[in-house]
């Protein structure tokens, strides 16, 4: 995605892997994959790639800079984390575009993470000396407090409802609470005026999406409330990896309903470049129009 204004902000994005990645049958459990085809045959190329049959589904961070604050939004998988395939980039592009946008760690004032997930948390830490400590030394990270509680519970408990033993809140949540870096908070948070939140659950019990408001412009870090343009032509499509299938597309047809045909711009971690766009209203359903 190319680097934006809204008002006064600025956001940019920081790719850590692109491409083909998930069959839709993989992605999507209860989608009609034929269906789904021939929606693809209509969209943008880009969204997917006929020839493995994939969808083409990116990890980013956006970068938002505020004439006060560096902050970044979602920090990927991360690095040295030793997660199993398919997370096991041999090598990381992360680091090389966050230096490519002139930042070093100690520039980073605050770390959003719109749910706790694998691929929203990693860069939130690195490993020194065999221990993991925050990435970004005088920043101040934020996490709706719930969320947090839900994944230190589902750690503490051996739920293991993502089958990865706690290690993702081990590695990129904890350490962060440790070091007395964390905030701790609820949907009422703002930073600003220009930084706010509000909750869109089912993906992770207490997803959030982040809005970005200055003069008069407003943008939406969407997080992982959609991972494809598909769902804007099927709300009801919900990922596999969802806490709650149901509760997350009942968030999506409130969220398209609300912002159909509005100007408010939307940043999908998942979606490729040019990556934001608009929702606008397609009969009774929706579609996703990418802004160039
Ligand atoms: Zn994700």
């Amino acid at each position: 995605m190319r680097e934006i204004t809204v008002g006064d902000v600025r956001i940019a994005s920081i790719v850590e892997r692109d491409g083909p990645w998930r069959k839709i049958a993989n992605m999507f459990p209860n989608a009609d994959v034929e269906l789904a085809r021939r929606h693809l045959a209509t969209m943008d190329p880009f969204l997917y790639d006929p020839g493995s049959d994939k969808l083409v589904l990116p990890y980013q961070t956006f970068v938002v800079r505020t004439p006060r604050h560096t902050i970044l939004i979602d920090t990927c998988t991360g690095d040295h984390k030793g997660h199993p395939a398919p997370w096991d980039f041999p090598v990381q592009p992360w680091l090389t575009n966050f230096h490519a946008l002139g930042l070093k760690y100690e520039d980073i004032d605050y770390v959003f993470c719109t749910h706790l997930h694998i691929d929203h948390t990693g860069w939130n830490t690195r490993l020194v000396n065999g221990r993991w400590v925050p990435t970004f030394p005088n920043a101040k990270y934020i996490f709706h407090r719930q969320e947090y509680a839900f994944w230190e519970d589902d750690a503490l408990s051996g739920a293991n409802s993502h089958g990865d033993n706690g290690s993702v809140w081990r590695m990129n949540c904890l350490p962060i609470v440790e070091a007395g870096q964390a905030l701790l908070i609820d949907e009422s948070y703002s930073l600003d005026d220009t930084f706010f939140l509000s909750v869109t659950p089912g993906h992770s019990p207490f997803h959030c999406c982040v809005h970005i408001r200055s003069r008069g412009k407003e943008a939406i870090v969407t997080g992982d409330l959609m991972h494809h343009a598909l769902q804007c032509i099927e709300p009801d499509w919900s990922s596999g990896f969802d806490t709650d299938p149901i509760e997350s597309a009942k968030t999506r047809w409130k969220f398209f309903g609300q912002y159909a045909d509005s100007n408010i711009l939307m940043l999908p971690i998942h979606f490729p470049s040019p990556t934001m766009g608009r929702i606008a209203s397609n009969g009774d359903r929706f579609r996703y129009v990418f802004s160039a």
